[in-house]
């Protein structure tokens, strides 16, 4: 970066406080999935002060900003805006209280358990820095705020209602996420970073009887329990053993009471994947086996199996890849490092794969450094590390708010900075 591009990260001294009371005000006011009204705002307010070019209610909730600087590259950068429901546990001044009524009446608390206050935080940040130095860089800089990542559908809803031809295309997408790291560390890697997930519903069937008369029954949970075993094999007997994958049953349920066969079980699971090809050879083996398995148990009628979520692999591009992480280096020296494959999943993919454009996706530190070196000191990072989507998952604000705007910052330069 030559001296004039540098002068857009050094305005963060002057928008440090208001972005820190920002994120304590965003941490505070959680909104779960395509429920971010209040967020939605924030991001639009922010943005047509900073004299950007505002779209709202792109998929529901989603903003996107558009600030044009003249010929030059296009770079959008993409935060996720949605919360989740966890009950915050935290003990921070700034905590969040709050509960909705989720479907079916029951009451949700929620809170910013992913961090995803952070991301929206540093987007506003970064994009006031590029609105307040403008004679530094050259381009289009465009700041697309979305809802519902957590439920995988908000960067669909954002492509289904047209978000291709409301925005300019980028030559190029960003984005970040808060890691369980600590706060200061930027890490970034080519090709696969994080996982595909697949969340599927199986229903087995059988027939019913009195418990006492297994003859005149099929029994569906001796069947769902002979696949919840089988599915194990997968990973362990039809893929390679330098080939990563998780294959999880997060539920099992069937029947009422114990002197009942029920006619019916459900089994729920999770499956991550790190490319195309061993999500197919499990997904595969996933039907083949529950269809086996049913037969074999002579079930009266053919399994449902349902793909109730679904979120692609994140496979960062290599160029576009290369040229942020020359960009780190120069910037956080040290800090910056090749992190490795993370079990998380995100649908940030969809985006440019929408535009037929490159993306790169990094990960920022959120952990107190101090409770991080102890933790590693005593060889208990697992145990004392509060992760994303835990009730005390608490990302410090300070240096992680300054990394994640930097961050966004510098890599939109490496496209946008005049040379
Ligand atoms: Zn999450
Ligand atoms: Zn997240």
């Amino acid at each position: 970066m030559n001296d004039r591009a540098r002068t857009v990260p050094a305005g963060l001294d002057g928008a440090r406080s208001d972005l820190e009371n920002l994120y304590k005000d965003l941490h505070r006011h959680p909104e779960l999935g395509l429920r971010e009204h209040r967020t939605a705002r924030k991001a639009t307010d922010a943005l047509r002060d900073f004299g950007y070019e505002v779209t709202d209610g792109i998929g529901g909730t989603g903003v996107l900003g558009v600030l044009a600087n003249g010929e030059g590259p296009v770079v959008m950068a993409r935060a996720d805006m949605d919360a989740l429901p966890v009950r915050e546990q935290t003990g921070l001044p700034y905590a969040s209280a709050v509960t909705v009524t989720g479907d079916g009446g029951v009451e949700l608390p929620v809170m910013h358990a992913c961090g995803h206050d952070v991301h929206v935080t540093c987007l506003i940040g970064c994009a006031r820095l590029m609105a307040q130095a403008k004679g530094a860089w050259r381009g289009t800089f465009v700041a697309l705020f979305q809802p519902s990542e957590e439920n995988g559908d908000g960067a669909h809803a954002m492509i289904d209602d047209d978000l291709t031809s409301r925005s300019p295309r980028p030559d190029v997408v960003l984005a970040q996420h808060v890691l369980p790291c600590p706060a200061g560390y930027v890490g970034i890697r080519s090709g696969a970073f994080l996982s595909a997930a697949d969340s599927l519903r199986i229903t087995v069937h059988g027939r019913g009887a009195h418990g006492s008369m297994p003859q005149a029954a099929v029994d569906p949970v001796v069947m769902a329990a002979m696949i919840v075993v089988r599915l194990q094999t997968i990973v362990s007997r039809e893929l390679a053993a330098n080939t990563p994958a998780v294959v999880t049953v997060g539920s099992i349920h069937a029947g009422t009471d114990p002197n009942i066969i029920p006619d019916s079980a459900v089994i729920q699971l999770n499956v991550r994947t790190y490319d195309h090809a061993s999500r197919t050879t499990v997904l595969q083996a996933v039907e083949r086996i529950v269809k086996a398995e049913c037969e074999a148990s002579r079930s009266p009628k053919a399994p449902e199996i349902e793909k109730i979520v679904t979120f692609p692999p994140t496979i960062n591009d290599e160029a576009p890849t290369r040229r942020v992480a020359e960009a780190f280096a120069a910037h956080f020296g040290d800090d910056m490092h090749t992190i490795d494959l993370q079990t998380a999943s995100e649908d940030m993919s969809e985006i440019p794969k929408a535009f037929g454009v490159p993306f790169t996706y990094w990960g920022i530190g959120g952990t107190d450094p101090t409770l991080y070196a102890q933790a590693a000191r005593n060889g208990t990072i697992a145990q004392d590390v509060p992760v994303n989507h835990s009730p005390h998952f608490a990302p410090v604000v300070q240096p992680t708010l300054d990394t994640g705007v930097s961050a966004l910052t510098v890599a939109a330069l490496a496209w946008l900075g005049v040379h």
